[in-house]
Formats: structure tokens, sequence, C-alpha cells
């Protein structure tokens, strides 16, 4: 492979996933439009929905909520967020933070934050918080501080996946929900699986290398795809950090292209 993860370091990788994702910012909505046919923004779409931020109940109408988007990079479910909680479910006691381990990718966070939140209540109820998800606590957040914890396509560049899943069980309150919405296993249908490891491993290579000018980092996406745990793999890690799962404990979209899994801290 062109990093050969396997034999560098804990920290070379941080420092290399870092560097990666700094020379991916860039190009970032055009390449997952691209490589993903748009289906990206449906899976974020239907994520944040199944989410409902800001739902209140008539009991506790406009309950405040604290949501904590990690790996939020460039913005995409923080803003759905806030528009879901602050102009569907009319909330504006809802507040996000984007937390990001790579400042190249929170300084475009900022700059779309201000192109697309229409709202002043949700600009001033985002904010920002360089981190990496497995030190949660090195970055000052507390302990039962948040009511839902999100990850989209970041867990599974993390080099230490069950730190940063007890990471997420520390910073949730009781009660808290933690979801995952990241690429899985596609498997559970021959043919369609094998059109999709064509393209992902020939085309997706290729499409970095003649749009963003960058082949070695889609090359290295594709294969911490092929890397990350199975739905019941990463379900049962979940788990093992303390949550406490419903059903099977995950859902696929688009035959397990990607996947959504939720656990609740008990
Ligand atoms: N959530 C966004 C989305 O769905 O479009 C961004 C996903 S982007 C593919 C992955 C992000 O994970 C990058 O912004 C990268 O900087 C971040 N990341 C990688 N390792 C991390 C870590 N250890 N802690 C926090 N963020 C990390």
């Amino acid at each position: 492979t062109h990093f050969g993860f396997e034999t560098v370091t804990e920290s070379e990788k941080t420092q290399r996933v870092a560097g990666v994702f700094t020379s991916v910012a860039e190009s970032y909505d055009k390449m997952n439009d691209l490589m993903s046919f748009g289906w990206h923004r449906i899976w974020k779409d239907h994520f944040v929905t199944s989410l409902s931020p800001g739902l209140s109940s008539p009991s506790h109408p406009q309950a405040p909520q604290h949501i904590l988007d990690i790996a939020g990079g460039t913005g995409d479910i923080a803003f759905r967020h806030l528009h879901h909680a602050h102009v569907l479910n009319a909330n504006p006691n809802v507040a996000v933070t984007i937390s990001d381990i790579n400042p190249a990718m929170l300084a475009v966070g900022r700059q779309r934050a201000a192109e697309r939140l229409p709202l002043a209540s949700q600009r001033a109820a985002l904010s920002f918080l360089e981190a990496d998800a497995t030190d949660l606590r090195a970055a000052g957040v507390p302990d039962a501080s948040v009511d839902l914890y999100t990850v989209a396509f970041g867990i599974r560049n993390f080099t230490d996946i069950p730190a940063a899943l007890r990471e997420a069980y520390r910073v949730l309150k009781p009660g808290g929900v933690f979801a995952c919405l990241e690429f899985s296993k596609a498997d559970a249908h021959p043919l369609f699986n094998a059109v999709y490891k064509r393209w992902s491993f020939s085309a997706i290579p290729l499409i970095g290398q003649l749009v963003a000018g960058d082949r070695d980092s889609y090359q290295y996406l594709v294969e911490s795809i092929e890397r990350f745990p199975s739905q019941e793999q990463f379900r049962d890690m979940i788990v093992d950090a303390g949550f406490v799962v419903g059903g099977t404990g995950y859902e696929d979209l688009t035959g397990g292209v990607a996947a959504i899994h939720k656990g609740v801290k008990p």
C-alpha cells in the first residue's frame, strides 16, 4: 500500500491522517459527490432526520440539547442538525459543537457556517473545537456533558476506535445517544458487491488523481473502508464500550455501502 499504516507508530498514523485531510479539504465536496454519485447527501439527510435533533416533548418544550459532532470537519452534519433543530423542530435551544483534529477542516467549516446558516440563532448556537476524538479530555470536554454524539465518515480513520468509543461514553449524559454514519460492508448481495468493489478500487483513486490531483489520499480512503469492521463487529465494539443498542444495533444504507449505528448510554 502507499501508506502501510500497519507498520507505523500510532502518532505517525495520526499525523498522516491529518495530512490526508489537509490535502483533501479543498476539493472535498466535489469529490464526495463524484465518488458516491451524490448518495452521501441522502445518507447524511437520513442520518440527521432519524435523530430528529431538537425534538421536544409536551412536558419539555424546546428542551436544551448539546450536540457534539465529532470529525465534523466541514460542517456537513452540524449544519443539518441546526436546520432540523432550529427550523423544523423550532427549537433554538439546541447547540452544536463541531469537533475535528484538523484545523484546515475546521477553517473550511467556519467559512461555510457564515455562508450556509441563514439564521442568526443557528450561527450563535455553533462552536468549534480542535480535538482528537480518542482523547476529548485533553480538549476539556467534561464527563456527562453531551446529549447527542454524532460521527459521520470519521471513525474509521481513528487510530484507536475503542478509545474513541470510551470517550463518547464518558462525555455523554446518561440517556444520551451515540450515532455513527460510516461506510460498511455491502457483501449481502454478491453481484452488487462485485460492482461496488471494482468501482472503489479502480475508479476512486483515478478520480482522486484527475480531480484532486491526489491519488494516494483516495487510495488510502478506499483501503480504510476495506479495513473497517463489519456491521456486526462494529456493533459489538459499541456494546463493549457500555452502550445499549436496540434490535440489531444498526441500519444498512444502499445495500450496506454505508450503515448507521446507534447506542444509548444507560
Ligand atoms: N463528518 C464530515 C462529513 O461527513 O463530511 C467529515 C468527514 S471526513 C471524511 C473525516 C474527518 O475526520 C476529517 O475532517 C479528519 O480531520 C477527521 N479526523 C481524523 N482523525 C481524527 C481524530 N482522531 N479525531 C477527530 N477527527 C479526526
